[in-house]
Formats: structure tokens, sequence, C-alpha cells
């Protein structure tokens, strides 16, 4: 099987981020989870390449459907666990992100809000996202079903937060809501930056 792609190591042990998401779950979601959408789009991979070299594209669609939803999967975790630090090392917005957001929703606490809601509100499985938009030069907040409905092209995600359930059950069972709370306050507000910054630097 093509190993074309592989799976990130967690930049901190499984507990550094407690009490807000325990070990146990940060095991299981890295190790498993993670694991599971990067084997899926190697394989997805795979098939496309078999299917080109038979000439048989009969499966195509469904193959098409399994790239988009692993490799999505893939992309959006190793932004996930970049995106969180442990409590006390998390950072602050520089004043470049702190300007944008203040543009493009009025500021932080709207920012927070806005996220907050769209992330607890996702129908089924999903996430919530900031992600810079080039075309109008903005931060966006886009609420995406599985791992890549509900995008829009060109966007660049900064900051994610995975609703799947897998994501929190283990501790908040069914209160998305208390996790979605815990979550903020392990966010890397310098990761967050720094991707801002990257992001500004391709489009200037
Ligand atoms: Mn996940």
């Amino acid at each position: 099987m093509s190993t074309k792609y592989t799976l990130p190591p967690l930049p901190y042990a499984y507990d550094a981020l407690e009490p807000h998401l325990d070990a146990q779950t940060m095991q299981l979601h890295h190790d498993k989870h993670h694991q599971g959408y990067v084997d899926g789009a190697n394989k997805a991979q795979q098939e496309l390449a078999a299917a080109r070299d038979k000439g048989d594209f009969s499966l195509v669609d469904y193959w098409e459907k399994k790239l988009a939803f692993h490799t999505s999967g893939h992309a959006l975790h190793s932004v996930f666990w970049t995106n969180l630090a442990p409590p006390g090392k998390v950072g602050q917005p520089s004043r470049e992100l702190a300007q944008g957001m203040e543009l493009a929703f009025g500021g932080l606490d709207k920012f927070k809000a806005q996220l907050t809601a769209a992330a607890v509100s996702v129908e089924g499985s999903g996430w919530g996202l900031l992600a810079y938009e080039p075309l109008g030069k903005s931060l966006v907040i886009l609420q995406c079903e599985n791992h890549q409905k509900q995008a829009i092209w060109a966007t660049t995600p900064l900051l994610v937060i995975d609703v799947w359930e897998h994501a929190y059950y283990l501790r908040y069972q069914n209160r998305r809501l208390d996790y979605v709370k815990a979550w903020w306050n392990v966010v890397n507000w310098d990761d967050v930056s720094r991707r801002f910054a990257a992001a500004l630097a391709t489009v200037r």
C-alpha cells in the first residue's frame, strides 16, 4: 500500500491537555481515529491508481468520495493537534490576528461566540473552523460536516475544533457545549497567529 500520508506525532504528551481534554480520549483520537484517516487517504490513492492502470473507472465516484473524506480528515486533524497547547502555554493572538478578528467579527469575544455556536450546532459529526479567505482577504468562520462538506475553496484553516463524538464523549458525553468551552482553555494562540501570518504571506 502507498504510504504517501503518515500520522504526525502529537506535539505533547497524551495527558498534557488535562483536565480539559483527557488523556484516554487524546490517545484514542490520535492513535486510532487520525491513523484511520491516514490509512483511508492512502487506500483511496491506491485504488484510484489501480483504476487508472486497469482503465476501469466503474467505482471512481466511490473512491473520489473516500479520497476527499479521508484526506480532509487527515488535514484537519493535523491542524487540530498543533492548535492546542497545555494550559499555561497557550500564548495570545498576535497583533495582526487580533486586528484581523476585529475587522472580520468585531473582536475576539464575538469571534469566540460565533465559533462556539457554529461548532455546537453542527448536525452530527463535523468541525468548526476559523479560516483565512484570500479572495476577500478576510477571516471567516466555517461550520463543516464530516471533514469536507460546507468548505469554501481556497480557504486556509487556521483554528479548527473537532466536534465528532470521538473528540469528547468519554469525558463530556452529550455535553458538547461543555467540551467546546473547555477546549477554549487550551487553544494555542501562538500557533494560530503563525498560521495566519503564513496564510497572509502567500497572498501578499
Ligand atoms: Mn477527530
